[in-house]
């Protein structure tokens, strides 16, 4: 039985004006998390998916396609400047400059991604193009912003007053290190299953804050931030995106339910093949989310603090995920 003091949201009643801010008052289930076999499911990373799931579950339960629905739900926190690790408003590189990685798949196994995209807003809706119009998989840099001017997205400045304030304060010690659990690490990672069975996943993310400039995360890469086998189910990734590049992270969680594991177990082999091959692993926190093709889900971190948001059936609930480090 979910445990009582779970907090719950009405995803039909959240409206564009719902602040994350109230959130922070609920409590938070301990999971493990429940869903409904054969029923639409939204899994997403940390405290913003619970509005991004809103906007994903509109889709969804007006018998929408999943791939709409996880393009929608994370366009959401790309668009939100209190989301300070996604899209507008998220912490610049060094250099002063908001760098987005994003990466998308649908059903049949198609994918597209951008890296190292500056000025558009929905970096997630231009990987869905390069998805669906290029015969490519990833464009980056100055030729993603190309595509993207060309194809009809805006040119926008993303670094808000509060981005570059809290930059300038870095700059005076200037040294990058990860930070653990701050909100410098915070992409959103979605999956979903919609009311015809198939499954779709999607990324996106101003990266780690402060990074070097021209530095890509796990975020844009298919099978590291993310990866969906329609036949199997779908992973995706969170955190110090080098720790997840290394051990192809999301790849190897489908693999592993593919093999038998259920998403839960696949999770945990995942942040352990971390600690195993990884001697500083201590030092960054790393989260998975993972949904099989019956929409059991798992979630698993290295250290205290990942949450992921979860709606069935019109509710969403904010779970704690279990984590290897109990400190
Ligand atoms: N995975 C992202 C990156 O390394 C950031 C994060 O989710 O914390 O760029």
């Amino acid at each position: 039985m979910i445990d009582r003091r779970r907090f719950i949201v009405q995803s039909l009643s959240l409206g564009a004006g719902v602040s994350l801010l109230g959130l922070s008052a609920c409590s938070r289930a301990k999971g493990p998390a429940q869903t409904i076999k054969g029923q639409p499911v939204i899994i997403s990373t940390w405290r913003h998916g619970v509005e991004a799931n809103g906007a994903a579950w509109k889709i969804l339960k007006n018998g929408g396609r999943a791939l709409d629905a996880v393009e929608a739900g994370v366009r959401v926190s790309e668009a939100d400047p209190e989301v300070m690790s996604v899209g507008y408003g998220g912490h610049p590189d060094r250099d002063g400059k908001v760098t987005l990685d994003a990466c998308i798949m649908d059903e049949k196994g198609n994918a597209g991604a951008v890296c190292f995209l500056e000025h558009i807003m929905h970096p997630i809706s231009v990987a869905r193009l390069v998805m669906e119009k290029t015969p490519h998989v990833m464009l980056s840099g100055q030729g993603a912003l190309e595509f993207a001017l060309d194809n009809g997205f805006l040119k926008e400045n993303l670094l808000t007053e509060k981005a570059k304030t809290l930059w300038e304060e870095w700059l005076k010690n200037g040294k990058y290190k990860p930070v653990i659990n701050i909100e410098n690490h915070d992409t959103i990672s979605m999956l979903a299953i919609d009311a015809e069975g198939h499954l779709s996943g999607a990324c996106t993310t101003s990266g780690a804050a402060y990074k070097m400039h021209g530095r890509v995360g796990d975020s844009p890469i298919i099978g590291a931030g993310l990866y969906c086998d329609n036949e199997v189910g779908g992973a995706a990734a969170t955190g110090q995106g080098e720790l997840v590049m290394k051990t192809l992270g999301s790849f190897l969680i489908v693999e592993l339910m593919r093999n038998g594991a259920s998403p839960q177990q696949a999770c945990e082999e995942a942040v352990l093949r971390i600690v195993k091959r990884i001697p500083d692993y201590r030092e960054s926190q790393i989260g998975y989310i993972a949904i099989d093709k019956s929409g059991q889900t798992g979630a698993y971190c290295l250290h205290p603090g990942f949450d992921y948001a979860l709606t069935s059936q019109g509710n969403t609930i904010l779970y704690d995920a279990p984590c290897f480090l109990k400190e």
